[in-house]
């Protein structure tokens, strides 16, 4: 029976893979009173949010700050660097590569999209042989998920842009960070990276509302030749209102507020410790799922997340009744399996704000499911 008309007394435990539990200095900074945003103060603080916001994506070029949620800033990336009926490669890793992958073909991009099982990341060989057989360059962008949210399973970009290097092809790489960037680490500048896709809703401590493009100088070249239609998320426009520590339209002042407080925790905590704390956690996590007798949905310890983990549960068990039930009588939050693992998977978000006990407090509430799990129960 559902509980969710009554008073809920205490917390309410926010274990989805985003949106996050946002820290109370955070809040507190978003509360302050909006102002103009066209006056001295708040080109100040532009301009120190976009210098430091620069070390999370590890890179020395500009960073462009969208009010919009990550799918805005996936087709930013996309509208700025490509021409239309471009060819594009992508991968089937789980439900937001498919999104994407729906969303550049609403764009006229012509999509070479590889298959996937869901328990996958991209396959840094496959990148290579597509290229390498690609001798005219028809294929313009390599398009991929750091971390796929929709299965817990990390990409290897490192190896990725190596394929690309050793394919000798010129194709630019685009990357999407939303759910792992602030999280686990990324180099946006080392990996040669064109454009990194980040969103505030996950790793970020903050609500979401804002949305990022980190770009390399390859893809401002590309940007000055690209004739796909943009307005709204033309880069030209940012990029010189954002020197003078302005924007074209209104930003989304208090959000830009707490992203000023969540770089100082970020910065207090160090970024290296914050990659260290998500790892221990994650693994920690995954230590019990394995107690339970329960599987984890992604097949390969090195592709698995340090932000997310999908529990597939056993054939006859329904993962959104699971949920329903923890929801109902423990206030907690877990992640939905998405379109072909709906019902199948449920998620555990350990990112962002989140510490050893909110952990314990996720896994205990998972194992006080009640009664139409008792079979996970006996596992324990
Ligand atoms: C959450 C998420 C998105 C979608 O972002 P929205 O803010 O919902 O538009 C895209 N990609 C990944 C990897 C995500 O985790």
């Amino acid at each position: 029976m559902s509980k969710s008309n009554s008073l809920r007394p205490g917390k309410h435990l926010l274990q989805i893979p985003g949106p996050t539990n946002i820290p109370d200095r955070v809040l507190r900074a978003m509360s302050y009173p909006t102002i103009d945003h066209r006056g001295p103060d708040f080109a100040e603080i532009t301009k120190r949010v976009l210098d430091r916001i620069k070390s999370i994506f590890k890179t020395t070029q500009p960073v462009i700050m969208f009010p919009a949620s990550g799918t805005g800033a996936w087709e930013a990336a996309i509208v700025n660097t490509l021409n239309p009926k471009d060819k594009i490669l992508m991968f089937e890793t789980g439900q937001f590569s498919f999104l994407w992958a729906e969303q550049a073909k609403k764009l006229s991009l012509e999509v070479d999209f590889v298959p996937g099982d869901w328990r996958h990341g991209a396959d840094p060989k496959i990148v290579e042989q597509k290229l390498s057989q690609d001798k005219s360059h028809k294929i313009k962008a390599v398009l991929v998920l750091h971390n796929e949210t929709a299965t817990g399973v990390v990409s290897n970009i490192s190896k990725i842009r190596k394929a690309m290097d050793s394919a000798k092809h010129p194709a630019l790489l685009l990357v999407d960070t939303i759910s792992s960037l602030a999280s686990i680490d990324y180099r946006h500048d080392e990996w040669k990276v064109d454009v990194t896709v980040g969103g505030s809703q996950k790793g970020l401590l903050l609500p979401p509302g804002l949305s990022f493009n980190a770009i390399s100088q390859k893809a401002l070249d590309a940007h000055s030749r690209s004739t796909m239609q943009k307005a709204y998320w033309d880069w030209k426009p940012m990029l010189e209102n954002n020197k003078n520590g302005f924007f074209p339209y209104t930003p989304a002042t208090n959000l830009v507020f707490g992203l000023d407080e969540a770089l100082n925790m970020l910065m207090e905590e160090g970024l290296e410790n914050v990659f260290k704390r998500h790892t221990k956690l994650a693994e920690a996590a995954r230590i019990a799922v394995k107690a339970w007798g329960l599987e984890i949905l992604a097949k390969n310890p090195e592709e698995y997340s340090n932000t997310i983990t999908a529990v597939l549960l056993p054939e006859g068990h329904d993962a959104d009744n699971l949920r329903k039930i923890i929801l109902d009588d423990y206030n907690m939050s877990l992640g939905m399996g998405l379109n072909k693992i709906k019902g199948k998977v449920f998620r555990i978000g350990h990112l962002g704000d989140f510490n050893e006990l909110m952990l314990l407090g996720a896994l205990a509430g998972v194992e006080m499911n009640g009664a139409d799990v008792e079979d996970i129960v006996l596992l324990l």
